[in-house]
């Protein structure tokens, strides 16, 4: 499988590069076109004034058909794309799965107790190591 690698910010929904112990990820989603017209990309709405996007909306807009689909069930239609290095094997690996995000139990290095977070799970392809890319904590 060769995934394909967005040529510019304005193409992903969300990017992200983590380290997970020895191992890394770098985790991306394309935004798709809208499931209305199947015309629009769809986007943050942007600023009337502006123009410029707005990052922190909490939903995305059809630019063509003014569709308007709340941000989290949006984002969960989509596919994540993750390169990795597993932490545990060393495997090189890549892999798509749904970008709908699970309630994991973590255990936070910085409170150093259990946490429950937003993350999107998958699984080494050679050692079957659940492997865990949390949503950013603020
Ligand atoms: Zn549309
Ligand atoms: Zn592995």
């Amino acid at each position: 499988m060769a995934l394909k690698f967005p040529s510019n910010m304005d193409e992903c929904a969300y990017f992200t590069r983590r380290t997970m112990g020895q191992g890394n990820a770098v985790t991306w989603v394309f935004k798709e076109t809208c499931p209305k017209c199947k015309k629009g990309t769809m986007g943050k709405p942007r600023d009337p004034k502006t123009g410029k996007p707005k990052i922190r909306a909490k939903e995305y807009e059809c630019p063509e058909c003014g569709n308007v689909v709340e941000k989290e069930a949006y984002e969960d239609t989509l596919t994540a794309n993750i390169q990795y290095n597993c932490p545990k094997c060393k495997n090189s690996g890549e892999t798509q799965v749904p970008f709908a995000r699970k309630k994991v139990q973590l255990f936070d290095e910085e409170k150093q107790k259990k946490v429950s977070a937003d993350a999107v799970v998958f699984f080494c392809s050679k050692c079957k190591e659940r492997l865990v890319i949390t949503k950013k904590m603020k």
